[in-house]
């Protein structure tokens, strides 16, 4: 029987596995879903910021209209929080969304794209499928060696984009914003910068980039944010792009039009402004940080040092703990797909999420299943 023939970088796909709902999952256990702890995809665990929610039900929403298609008032109150004229931003459903249309304005075949290893798997995707080619840099203790991926853009005369994630997923290293800085003043003009700073909100001041003001002064760098994590908004998809004109520009060429939806951007419009909770985000995973990398450590397992809102550690069999950890109703995230088979990125909970984990690690190490 002839098939069809698919392009080679679609051809090259990994199999996508099959997820299964949490409420599914739940029910299998015998829980209610609210009982499992949700440790796999990096979520807040305080849930979504309360003045979304408000906003949400204040509002009077036309689902038999499209959204706006510019997100106007969500754009507006962006260029004011982050002080850059509005036409620097760009509003897209997540910002892996964002991302893929940064790969599609820059990569195609005959192009490479400069990574770091383990670089988040949405990136590697889209950039994968663009055709292009990849070069993935060696990572050093986990976080981007940025002096080894300057020099891999200068020997590459096609490399037309750059990636970096800062902190990194699924790795939550950071490299510290002198060195960012550096490294944006070596990159030639021709070639993009995607700084990906989805865990932005949960730095400590003096680890904070000033990215905006790396967009000010680099015409090639467009830097990438989101209301998934900190703001706790991920099941809304809604994320952004800050960069200047000539890439903003060519980036809402390249976008399709309505793909940010009226909730997403009500709610996204009211998180903004709501400090209070990115206080209390930030603080509840800062203390879960700790009790995560403490507890790991204690149990003898490594941890890479994070600053982000999970962590990265090696637990040796990690397709059977963390199959043995559903059972208990604990979700966390393998990472083969970043060839890193033997870990685990396990998200900050709840102090009693954390704790259920580490008890869960701890009997199951007593007695093995
Ligand atoms: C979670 C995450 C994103 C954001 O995803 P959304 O599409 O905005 O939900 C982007 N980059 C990295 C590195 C992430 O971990």
């Amino acid at each position: 029987m002839p098939v069809v023939h698919f392009p080679d970088p679609i051809a090259a796909l990994p199999a996508a596995p099959a997820g299964v709902p949490v409420e599914h999952l739940a029910r299998r256990l015998g829980l209610a879903s609210t009982q499992l702890a949700q440790l796999a995809s990096n979520e807040n665990p305080l849930g979504a910021s309360p003045r979304a929610l408000q906003a949400l039900a204040a509002a009077t929403i036309d689902l038999a209209r499209y959204p706006d298609n510019d997100c106007v008032e969500l754009v507006q109150a962006l260029a004011k929080h982050l002080d850059v004229p509005p036409e620097w931003i760009i509003v897209g459903p997540g910002s892996e969304n964002v991302i893929g249309l940064v790969v599609r304005m820059m990569l195609c075949p005959g192009r490479s794209a400069v990574l770091p290893q383990h670089a988040f798997q949405a990136f590697v995707s889209h950039a994968a499928q663009s055709g292009a080619r990849l070069v993935e840099v060696p990572a050093r203790d986990f976080t981007a060696d940025l002096e080894a991926m300057a020099q891999h853009v200068a020997r590459t005369p096609d490399a037309a984009l750059v990636y970096l994630a800062n902190p990194g997923n699924p790795t939550g290293t950071h490299v510290p914003p002198a060195q960012v800085e550096a490294f944006l003043q070596r990159v030639p003009a021709h070639v993009a910068v995607l700084l990906d700073e989805a865990y932005h909100e949960y730095l400590p001041a003096g680890l904070r980039s000033p990215g905006v003001d790396w967009v000010r002064r680099h015409p090639n760098l467009v830097l990438t944010r989101t209301f998934s994590k900190a703001y706790g908004l991920a099941g809304l998809r809604v994320g952004y792009g800050i960069a200047q004109p000539l890439l903003a520009d060519r980036l809402r060429r390249v976008r399709l039009p309505f793909t940010v939806t009226t909730p997403a951007q009500i709610a996204a419009t009211a998180a903004l402004a709501d400090e209070a909770f990115l206080r209390e985000t930030v603080r509840t995973n800062e203390a879960g940080l700790h009790q995560l990398t403490q507890g790991l450590q204690a149990l003898g397992h490594r941890v890479v040092p994070s600053v982000a809102n999970f962590v990265l550690t090696e637990v040796g069999d990690a397709a059977g703990i963390c199959q043995a950890l559903e059972k208990r109703g604990i979700l966390v995230r393998r990472v083969g797909n970043y060839g890193l088979p033997t870990w685990l990125r396990i998200s900050v909970g709840l102090p009693q999420e954390n704790q259920r984990l580490l008890q869960a690690l701890r009997e199951m190490r007593a007695q093995p299943t």
